[in-house]
């Protein structure tokens, strides 16, 4: 059976970030994706407009459904949430029967790249969340506001940063250095060691970077690969998406299957 990913993110119906962009690697990972709203949010390729959180109930009742009746779910993504009311229902979730086996895959979203706040409350807002991340996904600017920490400037305080977040309860924290001076670093921090993933760097940027490489990663672990495997392929799923002239035209994706006549 095709492993399923549930996502919990916002909806961007521009397709750059959020939901689309989590589904499109979630397939690409070879996994089913499973996508609950947390937010409907009025974005374009160059602005979020506005953002609007869903109730609390009308999130919870989302993955419920699913994790009661689309399991077995083999893992948990989390992007943008909104808001700190839903981050706490969702923490509330991690012993839920349908969900507890699954690897939890935990994106902690703050702010656009464009600037945008994405969830009221900041960085406090994913407190709850950290005991119940397998991995956790920040960037520099979001382990320096989840750790209380300057921003690292390099692989060193990258570490540092991550090791504080374990003391905090995630298994695991995965430290994104997209936006590091030179080479692209992410630092795959676990209680045993770190690993070091150093990349290319794509001229340019691209909007979602950060939803796909953590629901490429949730769908690689759901198939039943390893935290650093995973997290290696993820890397690699973004550098292809990163070199993509038209991002609509997914790295690794199957071409769609014409009927037989
Ligand atoms: N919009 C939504 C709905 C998102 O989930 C996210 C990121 O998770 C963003 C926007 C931010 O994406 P970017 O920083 O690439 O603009």
């Amino acid at each position: 059976m095709t492993p399923a990913v549930l996502v919990v993110a916002g909806l961007d119906p521009s397709g750059g970030a959020g939901l689309l962009a989590d589904v499109e690697a979630i397939r690409a990972a070879g996994a089913r994706p499973l996508a609950c709203a947390s937010a409907i949010t009025v974005q374009t390729m160059s602005a979020v407009r506005s953002s609007h959180p869903l109730p609390v109930e009308q999130v919870v009742a989302q993955v419920e459904a699913l994790a009661e009746e689309e399991g077995p779910i083999g893992a948990v993504k989390l992007g943008m949430l909104g808001s700190a009311a839903v981050a706490r229902a969702l923490a509330a979730l991690r012993d839920h029967p349908g969900l507890r086996d699954a690897a939890w895959v935990i994106d902690p979203v703050i702010r656009s790249s464009s600037g945008a706040a994405l969830v009221d409350g900041g960085a406090a807002a994913y407190g709850p969340l950290l005991a119940a991340a397998t991995v956790l996904t920040p960037n520099l600017a979001e382990v320096a506001a989840l750790a209380g920490v300057v921003e690292p400037e390099g692989v060193e305080a990258m570490e540092a940063a991550g090791r504080r977040l374990l003391a905090s309860g995630a298994a695991s924290v995965l430290v994104k250095g997209g936006h590091l001076e030179g080479a692209p670093v992410d630092l795959l921090v676990e209680p045993g060691g770190s690993r070091a993933f150093i990349g290319v760097r794509r001229p340019g940027t691209k909007r979602g970077t950060g939803c796909r490489l953590a629901s490429h990663l949730a769908g690689r672990l759901a198939a039943g690969v390893g935290r650093e495997e995973a997290a290696a392929e993820a890397k690699g799923y973004v550098f292809a998406y990163l070199g993509a002239t038209d991002e609509r035209l997914l790295p690794g994706a199957h071409p769609p299957r014409m009927a037989p006549r």
